[in-house]
């Protein structure tokens, strides 16, 4: 077996999804294309019931609750579809037909999940920072206590803004935590229902983590589709069809990588210090503006603009020429977006930021 050697110019990847993973996990990734397990066949061309695949989704699994510190009656899923499908299984699981679901609208992510909810049940959004083209986390908002669970969005990857605190309720939370998940500690058992799709800072994308706890299911009096029903993926044990077996295992290769580098403890020391590193070259530099509410600010996804937009095609000129690549901001809103994910390291924001005090030296 040959092993392929990833040997290439160093670029710096602030793409926002599919996003960043370590060197060392795509090499693992693509060994086990050719060879895995040492059983000279790949990864790709064996059956998902193997005792070498089950072992993959055991450890997946059992990394996803060690590093959400997830107690016991949470169940972890990993399903197809994105969490685009999250949106309606979501309320399909959850939203009594007779219930109310709640939603807080932070953006285009929190919208399309409304937009399912809507589809399903009665959905009341309770909160909304659209007054302000989403650059901010709405805070102090009432939470009704009828609602059959609260819908937030833990970070907003176009806009740049991320809950710091979130909401203390006695309704069941429901979070999408799709581009920061395991990048800061979060308290897992404060929510009834994650899910993230692997792409932002799990793996790459076709797989989608779920993580449930079981109580809250079978309760809606609604007839269900088997492959919509969170309970019948949990009876089959994340294999009731095949599942994303590629994507599941390079996410368990990331997960590895984090635990065995320290863990969550570890990495949201570093996401802070490549945070803090940008946002303050983007508060000191004249020809930067950041775009959302200074304490709402996402450790991931960093959105600035530039004072005068029409040194857009130099600023893309010299990030091109020291070899970064994905700043540009989300078609639905221009600008930048530099997206800090995990396998980023600070060595790439050092580089971002040589390159601003560049431009600022050369145009302002
Ligand atoms: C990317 C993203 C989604 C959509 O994920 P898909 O896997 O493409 O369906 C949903 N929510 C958030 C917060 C995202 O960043």
């Amino acid at each position: 077996m040959t092993n392929s050697t990833i040997n290439m110019t160093k670029i710096h990847n602030f793409s926002a999804g599919p996003g960043i993973l370590p060197a060392e996990v795509l090499q693992q990734a693509a060994d086990a294309c050719i060879n895995f397990d040492n059983l000279n066949l790949s990864l790709l061309e064996i059956s998902h019931r193997s005792k070498n695949f089950e072992a993959v989704m055991d450890e997946s699994k059992a990394l996803v609750k060690e590093l959400l510190e997830l107690k016991d009656g949470y169940q972890v899923l990993f399903l197809g579809g994105g969490a685009s499908l999250q949106f309606a299984m979501a309320p399909c699981n959850l939203l009594r037909t007779d219930g109310t679901a709640g939603y807080v609208n932070t953006g285009v992510w929190a919208s399309k999940a409304i937009k399912e909810a809507k589809i399903i049940g009665n959905t009341v959004v309770v909160a909304s920072s659209e007054d302000k083209k989403f650059s901010y986390i709405p805070k102090g908002y009432e939470i009704p206590a009828n609602l059959d669970y609260l819908h937030i969005t833990s970070n907003n990857t176009i806009y740049g803004t991320q809950i710091k605190e979130f909401p203390k309720t006695a309704v069941p939370l429901v979070c999408d935590l799709s581009s920061d998940i395991f990048s800061r500690k979060v308290n897992g058992n404060d929510f009834a229902l994650i899910y993230a799709g692997a792409q932002k800072n799990m793996g790459p994308a076709g797989a989608t983590m779920v993580a449930v706890r079981e109580d809250i299911l079978g309760k809606t009096g609604r007839k269900m589709l088997s492959m919509l029903d969170y309970q019948v993926h949990i009876k089959g044990e994340s294999m009731y069809n095949t599942p994303p077996v590629f994507p599941i295992y390079v996410s368990m290769l990331t997960l590895r990588w984090l635990k065995k580098n320290g863990g969550i403890a570890w990495i949201e020391k570093i996401n802070q210090q490549k945070a803090d590193t940008l946002y303050n070259e983007i508060d000191r530099n004249s020809m930067f503006i950041g775009t959302t509410a200074k304490e709402d600010r996402s450790n991931m996804n960093v959105t600035f603009i530039l004072h005068k937009p029409e040194l857009e095609v130099e600023f893309d000129k010299l990030t091109k020429e020291a070899n970064l690549s994905g700043l540009r901001g989300h078609r639905d809103v221009g600008g930048y977006r530099a997206s800090l994910y995990n396998a980023l390291p600070l060595e790439s924001v050092n580089a971002l930021v040589e390159v601003m005090q560049a431009f600022e030296k050369k145009f302002a």
